[in-house]
């Protein structure tokens, strides 16, 4: 497909550690064409990336990136736009906005895949109309992001929500996931930390298996302590893990447990939800951040 005329478009990159999905979309935000490729090493995956785009040059106004982290996102921080101290030792200190201005002098807008997909959610999603909404991924790894009043909630850095500390369930002997903290949200409920722990992934095991009220047991825990930190309109989780609906209904149950009516929430079947946007969300809040960008520079 080649640019279509003077017509706007934008451009969406959601990096994620295990694939990069690239899309790009009209000024209404309407996605004409979507590409994903194997996350490898920076000089690979980016050549692909660029080349995607390049056909949409002339009428290319922004591109958005949601990107695995973590990610420098201090605007006055000589390392502004880089990936830094991921585990993924190529892409370490990767300049990934620098690397794309250099293709692409346009504004380009840099957050976390995680806050990316919260402002899809929040401009498209379960969190219209809201003004405080607080997204988790649960997949190879666990993330969280987090807004109000249309902007992340960032200070020093990002927040980085999948390492809360949380308590052990008494059946659960697994020792955790997490080379840092171990025994942490991302350690104890992550698709990986499912696996170690039963043998299998999460998507071959049964809709019975013990492994989903363990599960329900860490995410009522993040939802806790969500709710009590920042008292959101609404806690969004989507990933492959929550594939398994059965695993949101029984989360519910358990968090109202943990509650105990300290605090009145919201309704439990609007407060805790799972993206409306499903797979989507990340990328129409690239496309959306890009757009805002354009309108900021
Ligand atoms: P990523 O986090 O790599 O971007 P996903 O959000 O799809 O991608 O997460 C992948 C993880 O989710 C894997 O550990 C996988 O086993 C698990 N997963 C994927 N689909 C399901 C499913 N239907 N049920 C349970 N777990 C799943
Ligand atoms: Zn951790």
């Amino acid at each position: 497909m080649s640019e279509r005329g003077d017509e706007a478009m934008f451009g969406s990159i959601e990096a994620g550690g295990t694939k990069f999905v690239c899309a790009i979309a009209t000024e209404e935000l309407e996605i004409m064409e979507r590409v994903s490729f194997p996350t490898t090493t920076p000089k690979e995956t980016m050549t692909k990336v660029l080349e995607f785009f390049k056909p949409y040059e002339e009428s290319l106004k922004g591109i958005g990136i949601g990107s695995f982290g973590p990610i420098d996102i201090q605007r006055e921080s000589p390392l502004y736009g880089y990936i830094t101290s991921t585990p993924k030792l190529a892409w370490q200190n990767f300049d990934f906005v620098g690397t794309v201005k250099e293709v692409f002098a346009i504004p380009v807008a840099w957050t976390t895949d995680v806050n990316a997909a919260a402002y899809g959610e929040y401009v498209f999603g379960n969190g219209q109309g809201c003004s405080s909404v607080v997204y988790y991924t649960i997949g190879t790894g666990i993330g969280g992001g987090a807004m109000q009043n249309g902007r992340f909630i960032e200070g020093f850095s990002h927040p980085e929500m999948g390492h809360m500390l949380v308590n052990r369930h008494e059946k659960d002997n697994y020792e955790g996931n997490c080379p840092f903290h171990k025994c942490c949200l991302e350690g104890m409920a992550s698709g990986p930390a499912i696996e170690k722990r039963s043998g299998k992934k999460g998507q071959d095991l049964n809709e019975e298996d013990e492994q989903w009220e363990l599960e329900a047991y860490y995410l009522a825990q993040c939802a806790y302590n969500t709710t009590l930190m920042l008292s959101p309109d609404v806690i969004i989780f989507g990933g492959g893990v929550m594939k398994q609906r059965q695993v949101l209904k029984k989360t519910k149950e358990v968090f109202k447990e943990l509650l105990n009516d300290y605090v009145e929430v919201p309704e439990l079947d609007r407060y805790l939800v799972v993206p409306k946007l499903e797979d989507n969300a990340g990328t129409y809040g690239c496309l959306a951040l890009a757009k805002e960008q354009q309108l900021h520079s």
